[in-house]
């Protein structure tokens, strides 16, 4: 039988080797960023348009090739920066496996321009899908330039798996922000679509966190410092009150290298241990310098992942550090456990130098359930009696009727459907007062067959989901004027975030007078609200919107309605007169799906009559 093995053509075997380099454009984004830090630019700048979909390039004032290296830098396993294998267990560059522009110039229209700082003249290449297709002298500033277009237009499975423009902006931006922490000796700027959303000029670490996260993240920083044999450890851990319910700004640097490691997070957030109430997470940028020969960056293609040498001698001095700097600063005493972060004023508010301009206007009696029209159904409930007892939930309990059975369902469909007797049924039940509020967190109501225990914190989420999803999808949304614009200050790729939902946002009636750098001025806000909650409510939506991004099923105007509803609802703890307890049974039984809340969690559950007698006979 004659040889069936044959080796494959380079432009396969790149395109191969792309696979694992180049995800996505954001992929493309980290190789290019650090291709340029290694070639000692003291300025980069990345320009992207429509995500990176139609381009990404990289601008910097680095080494730059000469023409030979131009061309070879694009050949598989060309690389000026290890020369045998023992070089990777020494690394001090980011580069090492000579890939990632062949692997780039595999699947996109390539466009280099080059020039060492010695040379008159720089060297011009295009390349597509490996073939080069133009070679030629060009007069260029010293250092080098290459833009990719049209990622992946040889691989249309890859293209069309590319998520939408604000997704792969997100994480484009993320690479972009961890670059940029990891290296503040550098000048950074990044452009996308023509707008400006970073401009870093090379300064020190804080400034650097303050100028990627915004002004007040100065306040917040708790500085780091120790030095060990085996480690070196600087940046800066935030104050704990400024915890977040959800992971976000957490940065691990190793050797100028950003790295994830679940072990080392736990060392962090262990030293915070009681300092965090539980379900919060620590914000913090941590820098660890450790001898190159001690750790293992090989063991993943994308080089986040690391192995130490001394993993738990690390863990120890991390926590001990950092629990150590937590302690200087002595955070600890002024801290409230029980303090939901979402309830905190809102701390972004600006405009305060000009006097005369009322920023805030809290609204002490505003109560989320006013505002909404009261339906036909809910209208026809007689306020319940003021002297609402326990001891009413065992009282006139008949035997269950045939009309009403105990499971949630029938429940349900006996309300949507609102016959008249079914009504008049419920209405007897209701008005006599059978809502009992439980530990400020349950609401019990009586029903024929026996009772509904409502969480009142989900099933408000719940309603005021549907709520807002009717609003921004049938109904024309009730929008108020604010007679005082308020301005609100944002990190440019928040800004950029509410740039992108601006239409979503308007339709459940805010109303933005301009949306700039680093401010966004709100004209108009959702009758539903209030204007102390509008800075406290947008936060959480780009916090949510950022989360959400791994999420499949991602829909801007679900995140909206999710985020708002999650913001607005009334909280475990508040305490609600019997009309409100009213209104939530209410409301709750005439949502589309009562069941759960946006985020699935049960709503309500219930106890028949039958079950209850079951417990006292047996
Ligand atoms: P690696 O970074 O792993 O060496 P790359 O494919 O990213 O592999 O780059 C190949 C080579 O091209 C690098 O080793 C470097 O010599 C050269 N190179 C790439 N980008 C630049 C740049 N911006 N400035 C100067 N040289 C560069
Ligand atoms: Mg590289």
């Amino acid at each position: 039988m004659s040889d069936i093995i044959q080796l494959l053509p380079d432009h396969v075997a790149n395109q191969i080797a792309a696979g694992e380099v180049v995800q996505r454009p954001a992929s493309v984004a980290k190789e290019l960023l650090e291709n340029s830090i290694d070639a000692d630019a003291t300025h980069i700048k990345l320009i992207i348009k429509e995500a990176g979909k139609t381009l990404i390039q990289v601008i910097d004032n680095g080494k730059g090739m000469s023409a030979t290296d131009a061309r070879l830098s694009f050949e598989r396993h060309a690389t000026s920066k290890i020369s045998k294998a023992e070089d990777l267990f020494l690394l001090e560059t980011k580069g090492f496996r000579g890939e990632a522009l062949a692997s780039i110039a595999a699947i996109a229209h390539v466009e280099m321009k080059t020039k060492q700082e010695d040379q008159e003249i720089g060297t011009l290449l295009k390349i597509e899908g490996s073939k080069v297709t133009e070679q030629e002298v060009v007069t260029t500033p010293t250092g080098t330039s290459i833009s990719v277009k049209n990622l992946f237009y040889n691989i249309p499975a890859r293209r069309n798996f590319l998520k939408s423009t604000s997704i792969e902006t997100r994480h484009i931006l993320d690479e972009f922000q961890r670059v940029a922490l990891a290296h503040p000796n550098i000048g950074f700027s990044m452009y996308h679509n023509e707008n400006e959303l970073y401009n870093l000029k090379i300064s020190n670490l804080r400034q650097r966190i303050v100028s990627l996260f915004g002004k007040r993240t100065n306040e917040k920083l708790v500085p780091i410092n120790e030095e060990t044999d085996i480690v070196t450890i600087q940046g800066f851990v935030a104050k704990p009150e400024f915890a977040k319910k959800k992971r976000g700004e957490q940065f691990f640097f190793v050797n100028s290298r950003f790295i994830k490691s679940a072990y080392l997070n736990h060392a962090v957030t262990s030293a915070f241990d009681e300092l965090l109430s539980p379900g919060y997470f620590p914000t913090y940028f941590l820098y660890l310098t450790v001898p190159p020969g001690s750790i293992d960056i090989n063991i993943h293609p994308t080089k986040t992942e690391i192995k130490f040498d001394n993993e738990k001698a690390l863990y120890a001095i991390l926590r001990a550090t950092i629990k150590h700097g937590l302690g200087q600063f002595n955070v600890a005493p002024v801290l409230d456990f029980n303090k939901d972060s979402s309830m905190d004023p809102p701390y972004t508010l600006t405009g305060s130098s000009t006097p005369k301009t009322p920023i805030i206007t809290v609204d002490p009696s505003f109560n989320p359930f006013k505002s909404d029209p009261p339906t036909s159904y809910t209208k026809r409930i007689p306020p319940a009696k003021p002297t609402q007892k326990w001891e009413s939930l065992y009282v006139d309990l008949e035997p269950s009727s045939t009309e009403f059975e105990s499971s949630s369902t029938e429940i349900l469909s006996i309300i949507s459907e609102k016959t008249e007797e079914q009504i008049s049924l419920l209405q007897e039940d209701t008005s006599s007062g059978k809502t009992y509020q439980l530990h400020n967190k349950y609401i019990i109501s009586n029903i024929k067959s026996g009772l509904v225990v409502i969480h009142q914190h989900l099933a408000h989420q719940r309603i005021l989901y549907e709520e807002y999803l009717i609003n921004s999808t049938i109904k024309e949304a009730m929008s108020q004027q604010l007679l005082f614009p308020l301005s609100l200050s944002f990190i440019p790729s928040d800004i950029a975030l509410i740039q992108e939902m601006k239409g979503d946002l308007e339709s459940t009636g805010f109303g933005f007078e301009t949306i700039s750098d680093e401010t966004v001025v709100v004209k108009g806000i959702p009758t539903t609200i209030s204007e102390s909650q509008v800075s406290i409510i947008l936060e959480q939506l780009i916090e949510d919107v950022k989360n959400e991004i791994p999420d499949t099923s991602f829909s801007q105007v679900d995140i909206l309605a999710k985020s708002m509803a999650k913001s607005m609802s009334i909280k475990t703890g508040t305490t609600l007169n019997i009309k409100e307890q009213e209104e939530i049974v209410n409301k709750l039984f005439s949502c589309k799906d009562p069941n759960t809340s946006p985020y699935g969690k049960t709503t309500f559950i219930t106890m028949g009559i039958d079950e209850i007698d079951k417990k006292f006979n047996s």
